[in-house]
């Protein structure tokens, strides 16, 4: 069966049938996808402002992308680790270097990588640290969001996300995003590291005072702890630099947690990023995973870093994200409480009075516009950092026609 003998209703009545109600998405089927556009079907044209959560920073589709892609899948896909491949150590430097670390460990998925760096931090607390066994705390904050295993929803503070999927793992103390002086209070001896999101992203696009990090990161200096950045929707331009925490230039992180972009919007490649004594405390056989640094991957992730840079990924997000944004704020539309953001990660909160922000998204669809709320009051624009002024202008034509 190909989908040209089905619908867009068709089609949504069998991904709802035949599989688990995990998701709502917007009523709408994507069949083929080109730079910020997607079409369905039956032919109609939509812009994608979300970008799949950050992971299509390059735009759908980017052509070298692609090429690398089909280069590799003509040559060799998968070795597994037993054996080496000759993608990963390009690539690996290449991420390394770009961080200004020292190694990395490459998985598929977000949350794989955070679980590394969680299995990292915690061995380093025990191993060079000098915690007793089965001690090791890792301070966390309210709103965050690291990914759905059930160690990493086991300290999310979102009821919905834990209800029904305990007993969780201990270990993790929560404390308020943005507060300084409540993660001094939660630090004691067994504090191996701070997990932290630059911006929340998930969380309404919160941003932190100015100069959060720079405090965070000389806590973890004078306490020794590791401070670990969770850029995987930040990272890689998103937010008009190429990782969130420049914009603080007292921030040093340990360790950098990337993945979405790293990929290109093409394939699931994340990666643990720190210095030698942090990921050096694994061993043959501690951790892994069968595709994590596999050559499909990797060569894709060393062509997305590639575009990234020619292309100046981060700087047109900047640049970009400035015009949108003021765009946005100079309508005046009577609906909306605030716009901010960084770069190309943009939200927009609908006021209280104006209802939720889902009825919005769901004008912008029917104009032609794909986005979708976060934490109910938030309009979340990301789209492909690609995206043209003209696009733009498109864009902020419609959201004026909802908004005002
Ligand atoms: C998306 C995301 C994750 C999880 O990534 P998956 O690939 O969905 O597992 C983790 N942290 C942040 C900040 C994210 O945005």
């Amino acid at each position: 069966m190909t989908t040209k003998t089905h619908s867009s209703a068709e089609l949504i009545a069998l991904s709802e049938t035949y599989g688990a109600n995990n998701y709502h998405p917007l009523p709408i089927m994507v069949s083929r996808a080109e730079g910020v556009w997607v079409w369905d079907p039956e032919g109609k044209k939509y812009m994608d402002m979300l970008s799949s959560y950050s992971a299509l920073n390059h735009g759908h589709r980017h052509p070298r992308i692609v090429e690398a892609l089909k280069q590799q899948a003509d040559r060799c896909t998968l070795t597994s680790r037993a054996f080496h491949n000759d993608r990963l150590g390009p690539f690996l430097e290449k991420v390394v270097k770009l961080c200004g670390m020292e190694m990395a460990l490459p998985m598929n998925t977000g949350a794989e990588a955070v679980e590394t760096a969680i299995k990292a931090a915690r061995k380093w607390g025990y191993k060079i640290k000098g915690v007793p066994d089965d001690k090791a705390e890792i301070i966390v904050f309210d709103n965050n969001f690291h990914g759905r295993t059930t160690t990493i929803v086991g300290f999310s503070s979102e009821a919905q996300y834990k209800d029904g999927f305990g007993p969780f793992t201990p270990g993790f103390r929560l404390v308020p995003y943005g507060d300084l002086e409540a993660v001094k209070g939660a630090v004691n001896d067994n504090t191996v590291a701070i997990l932290v999101e630059p911006i929340q992203g998930e969380g309404g696009i919160i941003i932190p005072y100015e100069g959060y990090l720079s405090d965070l990161t000389a806590l973890c200096k004078e306490k020794e702890m590791l401070l670990i950045l969770d850029e995987i929707q930040t990272g890689l331009g998103r937010t008009g630099k190429l990782f969130a925490y420049q914009y603080d230039e007292g921030a040093g992180p340990d360790m950098l947690i990337l993945g979405k972009a790293l990929g290109g919007g093409i394939y699931p490649v994340s990666m643990a990023v720190s210095s030698k004594e942090v990921l050096g405390v694994f061993n043959p056989g501690d951790h892994g995973s069968t595709f994590g640094g596999n050559p499909l991957g990797c060569a894709v992730g060393i062509a997305s870093l590639d575009v990234l840079i020619e292309e100046d990924l981060p700087g047109k997000a900047y640049r970009s994200g400035e015009y949108f944004m003021n765009a946005i704020r100079s309508m005046n539309s009577p609906h909306v409480r605030e716009v901010r953001g960084k770069g190309l990660l943009i939200g927009v909160e609908i006021k209280r009075e104006s209802g939720v922000a889902r009825p919005f998204c769901e004008k912008l669809m029917d104009e032609g516009i794909l986005c979708k709320e976060t934490h109910e009051s938030v309009i979340r624009f990301a789209p492909p950092l690609i995206i043209s002024r003209e696009e733009m202008d498109f864009a902020l034509e419609k959201v004026k026609k909802v908004l005002c």
